[in-house]
């Protein structure tokens, strides 16, 4: 019997990963073995689809159960190329079936008497891992004797030695705990016919260049490579021509991004008064499901908890939620007692429910990609969707990103009037009193009521707006004043569509800024340096947004291997620093300090640097993300 057990996935950014115990074996039943072997016969003669590969009946088998029944594109161009020993550079995004594409043909080549490790593929993220090890279960679930062990950091070694010895055939894991692995011969290479560096741009992102040079650097010389990345910078051409032999070139181009089915706008508000704005907008429109991605899985509970005060139905996904409990969730939100789901990406990941009326991107995605994938999960099935996008007011130069990414126009959006939200409170008022008519103990109450009206001289008008009162809990029912035009903007220097106004945050020295005061500056440590790749726009970006401070009240930024420093005003509240510490910049906790002396190592002037990959010899520094 298959055995997989997956706790806690999560991937958001304000918690270190707590260890993990995930085991992933296939072990068949017999059942399943006989199944196999009745199955191999009739599949076998059939033809096209995944037949005309050639691959064994016991993965055929698999892919009937998993419903495949065409190969998507990058299955149909990668398969055989891999299938013959070929290296592939595969130019493809997720959710394009890429991981069959290289799952299938390489266990195909596995030899399952042989319990050493013969499939290695590199993953970003943990989370990344554990998919990949599950998909790969899936496809081998047929396959007798065939084992796959996710390994990554944050989890404890000796949950993933005894697996590593008693012997895996498929590991998948991040660079940091591989390399770690094969430093302590733990992991042993030599008889690995197939590496695949999946997601590589992403891996590379997240600082990993030096490992996975020094990974591939150490893997057998007659091993094939396969390597998946959804765009092709220059550095990952680097390493395919370094370490691929002859590699086939494939390009999924890029899906038709966003259906037109989905209205995207956005909405200009200062993170303070992200929540009312929120609730604002929700409140005057007329939704159905909701899904609100955020960026940290601290923000889902307090936002979820926000919006069941305004009278959501509320859920919050994020990754400490268990497996049970998301199952739970998701059913809620479909069958529409949960309206609203605040989730992190992570926990999202794979989530399809169709009455999703409204995506709303209160946090910016991490990229444009994933701000794609985030609003498809609206104006499914022919229905119509919105997407609603939230920036603040130093974040208006990604739009540009997003409507190129998404090939359409994100409209600017007006937060609704108090006599929008109004006009929607009456009508949901109304709506709730039809409800109650037909409530099985209406008559129960019309005679108490009957009963309080001859003893009392008040109108059955009064009586209802009593009740109605109460049923409110006291709060008041409709919104007082008017709001002003960008009053959740709080930028009074910028108008509404001045779309560059931030732009700037990335050139420290361009543009005008109003004077500031450099002798009540103090110089702060940050943990990201450009061994990280972080430029100076990030750290700003990543400052500004967090502590909500604005873009000249950061000063001068100095880059050096390892870490970073930044000179901030000397006034800076303890808060502000606090909610900076576990701020992620190109995959590092900022874990912001003040500085005390003198910074030691030399500083190099910020230069992108494009030859991390060519220190193969060199060896890996000690502090690398894992
Ligand atoms: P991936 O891009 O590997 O993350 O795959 C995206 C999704 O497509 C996964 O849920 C796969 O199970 C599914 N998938 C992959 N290949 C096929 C196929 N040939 N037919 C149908 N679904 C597929």
């Amino acid at each position: 019997m298959s055995n997989v057990e997956i706790e806690n996935p999560a991937a958001e950014t304000d918690q270190e990963p707590q260890p993990v115990p995930v085991k992933i074996s296939a072990q068949p039943s017999k059942e399943s073995q006989q199944e196999t072997k009745q199955a191999a016969e009739p599949e076998s003669e059939k033809q096209g689809g995944f037949h005309a590969f050639g691959l064994k009946p016991t993965i055929l088998k698999a892919l009937d159960r998993s419903g495949y029944k065409e190969p998507t594109p990058i299955q149909a161009q990668t398969i055989s190329h891999l299938l013959k020993g070929r290296d592939v550079v595969g130019q493809a995004q997720t959710g394009t079936g890429k991981t069959a594409a290289f799952a299938l043909p390489m266990l195909n080549r596995i030899d399952v008497a042989n319990r050493k490790p013969q499939v290695l593929v590199l993953t970003p993220t943990r989370e990344l891992a554990i998919q990949v090890a599950k998909a790969f279960e899936t496809y081998a679930r047929d396959i007798p004797g065939l084992s796959v062990l996710p390994i990554y950091g944050g989890q404890e070694y000796q949950s993933q030695l005894r697996p590593l010895k008693r012997g895996v055939q498929v590991v998948v894991g991040t660079p940091g705990r591989v390399m770690d692995h094969m430093r302590r011969g733990s992991l042993k290479l030599q008889d690995l016919n197939c590496l695949v560096l999946d997601e590589a741009d992403e891996m590379l992102r997240m600082g990993f260049a030096e490992d996975v040079d020094w990974i591939l650097t150490q893997a057998p010389k007659q091993r094939q490579i396969a390597l998946f990345s959804a765009t092709m910078p220059k550095q990952i051409r680097e390493i395919a021509q370094k370490h691929l032999n002859d590699p086939a070139e494939v390009t999924i181009a890029q899906k038709a991004a966003t259906a037109d089915t989905v209205n995207q706008s956005y909405v200009v508000c200062s993170p303070r008064y992200k929540q009312t704005a929120l609730a604002r907008i929700l409140e005057a429109s007329e939704t159905d499901g909701v899904i609100v991605f955020v960026k940290m899985r601290s923000t889902t509970e307090p936002l979820a908890e926000h919006l069941a005060k305004a009278g959501f139905k509320t859920a919050a996904l994020n990754g400490d939620v268990a497996q049970k409990k998301r199952e739970k969730i998701v059913e809620k939100l479909r069958k529409g007692e949960v309206d609203v789901l605040i989730a992190t990406d992570v926990a999202a990941r794979g989530l399809d429910v169709q009455r999703i009326s409204h995506v709303v991107n209160y946090d910016l995605p991490h990229d444009s990609e994933a701000y794609v994938h985030r609003i498809g999960r609206t104006g499914r099935a022919g229905r119509s969707g919105e997407a609603i996008l939230f920036l603040n007011p130093r974040e208006k130069y990604q739009l540009t990103r997003l409507e190129k990414a998404t090939r359409q126009v994100i409209a600017p959006m007006e937060l609704p009037t108090n006599r929008a939200v109004n006009k929607q409170r009456v009508a949901r008022f109304h709506e709730q009193i039809t409800h109650g008519l037909a409530h099985p103990e209406l008559e129960t109450y019309q005679s108490l009521v009957e009963q309080y009206v001859r003893e009392n001289e008040v109108s059955i008008e009064m009586i209802a707006a009593s009740l109605a009162v109460l049923a409110n809990r006291g709060r008041s029912i409709l919104v007082k004043g008017e709001l002003k035009k960008d009053s959740f903007a709080d930028n009074s220097r910028r108008s509404h569509g001045d779309r560059d106004g931030s732009n700037k945050r990335g050139h420290r020295n361009s543009g005008p800024r109003p004077p500031r005061d450099d002798s009540s500056m103090k110089t702060f440590r940050i943990e990201v340096g450009r061994q990280h790749h972080v430029q100076p726009g990030n750290i700003v970006g990543a400052i500004a947004n967090n502590a909500n401070l604005e873009g000249n009240a950061i000063g001068k930024i100095q880059i050096y291997d390892r870490f970073s420093t930044v000179d901030l005003p000397e006034s800076v509240s303890r808060e502000k620093l606090d909610a900076l510490q576990d701020i992620e910049v190109g995959g590092q906790k900022l874990k912001i300090r003040r500085m005390e002396g003198k910074v030691s190592e030399r500083p190099k002037p910020f230069k992108k640097r494009n030859n991390n990959y060519s220190g193969g010899k060199k060896k890996p520094s000690p502090r690398r993300p894992r």
